[in-house]
């Protein structure tokens, strides 16, 4: 994947650079009108238009980033929830079934926005896979989920929601930003497309807002007449700096495993902390699962602090070396408290049904040093 990372484009640069250089144009000039049909219509792969995406620097990243899913093809977007969206216009039309918790935005969408296009969407709890048959038989056509989730890292069974999607006939779309690539593969275990916000791991120095959607050829072939009339492609500078972060992902997710494990240990041993969600830990609910799904546990957990909302906001309003901040996947690590952040739109009753609690605490671990980073802790953990 290192390898993949740094060279998955066959485009190379005409003098030599390294890293392709921005195509910063909107348009592209052709010699006469017979070569603008060629590629308009689709003879010969070229630029001819940035929103598009047929632009190399946007084509160059997508090459890369389907390499990193062992994927046919993959569309870049502006953001993670541009993805979502054409995702959701494309092969959700006739339902969209979302399993397990999700981001605030995308629980948002399927929510309140899609069902005011006629689109029906059902959001379901990991436990209630139960209901996944009825709502398929009803004509749902596309399952969603992340996983592991966010705040609570579940960990959900990719091979046996496709089986139960397929033998409807519907498709199947992981959102794999918590994971990445680096630590899981689901095209691997069944799913039909993955999704990324890109403005986390894949970026990972939270300085770049992109979203991408890998799968098959003729399953994103359908995604790129809305990614093109929506106009959410992502910016030729965006792709850019993208592809310039995916040359260090793998050294980076490997170390931001290594330290949120740390990390986990050193909280489950902490007083103060009531419990720590992360796959890593051999006593999580979801461990054993991770261990058949993940080759990493990835760099994100959320600790519970021992005290009420008030109190746990005190801890985070305390952090030096952690950023507050709602995001994650960056080389500084970032803290959340999900009830003020990424779930503060729910009601408390959908929160308790979710298991969000007041006293929770969402980790982003970042590059520092490992010590450093659980010293931080410590200090915003003492009374
Ligand atoms: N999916 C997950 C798991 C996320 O955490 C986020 C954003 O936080 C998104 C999707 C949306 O991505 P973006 O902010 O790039 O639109």
């Amino acid at each position: 994947m290192s390898t993949k990372a740094i060279h998955g484009s066959s485009l190379k640069d005409a003098h030599g650079a390294p890293h392709l250089p921005i195509y910063n144009t909107t348009t592209f000039a052709f010699e006469n009108t017979q070569a603008v049909l060629d590629v308009v219509e689709g003879r010969t792969p070229g630029a001819l238009y940035s929103r598009y995406g047929l632009n190399p620097s946007i084509f160059a990243l997508e090459e890369t980033l389907a390499g990193l899913e062992d994927a046919e093809a993959a569309w870049a977007f502006c953001s993670g929830m541009a993805a979502e969206t054409a995702l959701f216009l494309a092969h959700g039309r006739g339902g969209v079934v979302c399993v397990g918790d999700a981001y605030g935005g995308t629980l948002d969408l399927l929510g309140d926005q899609l069902p005011l296009l006629g689109i029906p969407t059902h959001l379901i709890l990991g436990d209630e896979l139960d209901q996944l048959d009825g709502f398929l038989a009803a004509g749902a056509s596309l399952v969603f989920f992340e996983t592991p989730t966010n705040p609570a890292l579940e960990v959900l069974d990719i091979r046996k929601i496709a089986a139960t999607a397929h033998r409807h006939g519907a498709l199947v779309a992981v959102d794999n930003t918590f994971a990445s690539p680096v630590n899981q593969h689901p095209l691997r275990w069944g799913a039909d497309m993955v999704v990324h916000s890109a403005t986390k791991y894949l970026g990972g120095h939270s300085d770049v807002t992109a979203g991408v959607l890998m799968g098959s050829t003729e399953l994103l072939t359908p995604i790129w007449p809305w990614r093109k009339n929506l106009g959410s492609v992502i910016a030729p500078e965006a792709a850019s700096l993208l592809a310039r972060s995916l040359r260090t992902l793998t050294i980076r997710v490997a170390q931001q495993n290594a330290s949120a494990q740390a990390v986990a240990e050193a909280m489950q041993a902490h007083p103060r902390i009531s419990r720590v969600l992360y796959p890593g830990l051999p006593d999580f609910a979801g461990h054993q699962l991770a261990a058949e799904l993940m080759s990493g546990y990835g760099g994100i957990l959320t600790i519970e602090v021992n005290g009420d909302g008030a109190a746990t906001s005190a801890v985070a309003d305390r952090l030096r070396l952690f950023a507050l901040g709602p995001s994650l996947g960056g080389a500084e690590s970032l803290a959340t408290q999900p009830v003020t952040t990424t779930h503060h739109g729910l009601c408390p009753a959908e929160r308790a049904r979710r298991g969000i609690t007041d006293s929770m605490i969402r980790l982003s671990v970042g590059l520092e040093d490992t010590a450093d980073i659980i010293a931080d802790l410590n200090q915003a953990l003492a009374e």
